[in-house]
């Protein structure tokens, strides 16, 4: 088998993970269902050694044993420390996909730790870590070199090999501080991947207006080196500082960009038609607008107003676009006015409810029901702090028992 381009998607981990923005647990979940059904290989869904996410971990685990969320595989990020394996499967020991963190360039080693760590107990904590999560049970574990891009590469592929003795699946290539440019992380992943030997993970920040590129450039270096390549993407580009390699622009590169799909595989089926759908639901649950030069999906990314541009493009598209807006599904609108009402207050009783969700035409066999699911409704918009949207309310209608668990928090007593 030719070896292919997958995607693991890290908006509910890098994404929430960025200054002053976060998700809901709910939002958190509509977003590994819209991944499940774009067709992403992995969501990268939380972390597990955080308290007030294991209701949420474990529901949506569920989710994934119900059939619902398949098949998506979910996977926790940790520090590669083998503690955090401990107290990950004490929280959510169901947990089978995990990504296991820790520093491996110089600079870290001596400006993070302060000298309290040297390379060697970097690759010791690493393996410890590993054996201990498949000792636990982990079914597959990725190993993540953060800040890769500055790690000296003789080193960061000793790390990988240390990896691999140990059982690890996959060797993530972190260019944390978005500092590879498409030549250098091109060599870099070649190289892993021939000396190590392990599929690769190309994880991109966009520093340097480079993200997209170098996970792309990365990603070829990782299969003309003879392994499958893993990106990292997050739905906008959301993440810490600039932000990571936006889902619709990586997909969009792998399939149209000159001569990638040729030579490179995306592997899976992506319904790029979810593209749109899916970039405005992160945008309103994030609080934040999309770009509207944002490649697809940007409200500037098929208007023309040049009178050249225009005729060109009115004449035959080919002329001025890559690719059509049809097949990002612009024009699904993301409706929120039933949710809009219920925040307001406007909503007026039980029967206002059964109302507005019999225009989604969700139906409830009795009165009891239909105040359970507007008493968890409730619940959620307290949570979001907006009004939810018409899939989020259907959510809710249809899964109230995994919906409560979502909301669900317990404090340390
Ligand atoms: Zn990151």
């Amino acid at each position: 088998m030719p070896n292919k381009i997958y995607l693991i998607d890290v908006t509910n981990r890098d994404g929430v993970q960025t200054a002053k923005l976060g998700l809901s647990k709910l939002e958190k979940t509509m977003i590994n269902l819209y991944l499940n059904e774009l067709g992403i290989f992995q969501s990268e869904f939380g972390f597990p050694t955080t308290r007030h996410e294991i209701y949420y971990l474990k529901a949506n685990l569920e989710l994934a044993e119900m059939g619902v969320l398949k098949p998506l595989r979910l996977g926790g990020w940790i520090r590669a420390i083998p503690e955090d394996v401990e107290v990950t499967f004490r929280n959510v020991p169901e947990i089978k996909h995990l990504n296991l963190s820790i520093s491996t360039s110089d600079q870290m080693i001596n400006g993070k730790f302060q000298g309290r760590k040297t390379r060697d107990d970097v690759i010791r904590e690493m393996t410890e870590a590993v054996d201990a999560a498949r000792a636990c049970g982990a079914e597959t574990i990725g190993v993540n070199a953060e800040d890769a891009s500055r790690t000296d590469i003789k080193f960061l592929s000793e790390f990988g090999l240390a990896a691999k003795e140990h059982g690890a699946d996959r060797l993530r290539y972190c260019d944390t501080l978005g500092y590879d440019n498409p030549f250098t992380i091109y060599d870099s992943a070649r190289i892993l991947a021939e000396k190590v030997g392990l599929p690769i993970e190309l994880h991109c920040h966009d520093d340097l207006g480079m993200a997209v590129a170098n996970s792309i450039s990365g990603a070829m270096g990782v299969i003309d080196g003879g392994q499958d390549a893993y990106i990292n993407t997050t739905i906008n580009g959301i993440g810490e500082r600039a932000g990571n390699a936006d889902l619709t622009a990586i997909v969009l590169a792998a399939k149209k960009s000159k001569d990638v799909e040729k030579r490179y595989d995306l592997g899976g089926t992506i319904k790029l038609k979810l593209a749109s759908k899916i970039s405005k639901f992160a945008s309103y649950a994030f609080d934040v607008p999309i770009p509207i030069n944002q490649p697809g999906v940007g409200a500037n990314a098929f208007a023309h107003a040049s009178g050249i541009h225009a005729d060109g493009v009115l004449k035959d598209p080919g002329n001025y676009e890559l690719y059509s807006y049809e097949e990002l599904g612009r024009g699904d609108p993301i409706k929120v006015e039933t949710g809009r009402e219920i925040i307001a207050g406007q909503y007026s009783g039980i029967s206002g409810f059964g109302h507005v969700m019999g225009k989604l035409e969700v139906t409830f066999k009795n009165r009891e029901e239909a105040n359970e699911i507007l008493e968890l409704v409730r619940y959620a918009n307290v949570e979001a702090h907006k009004p939810l949207v018409e899939d989020e309310l259907k959510f809710i209608a249809k899964y109230p028992q995994i919906a409560k668990k979502l909301l669900t928090m317990t404090p340390l007593e």
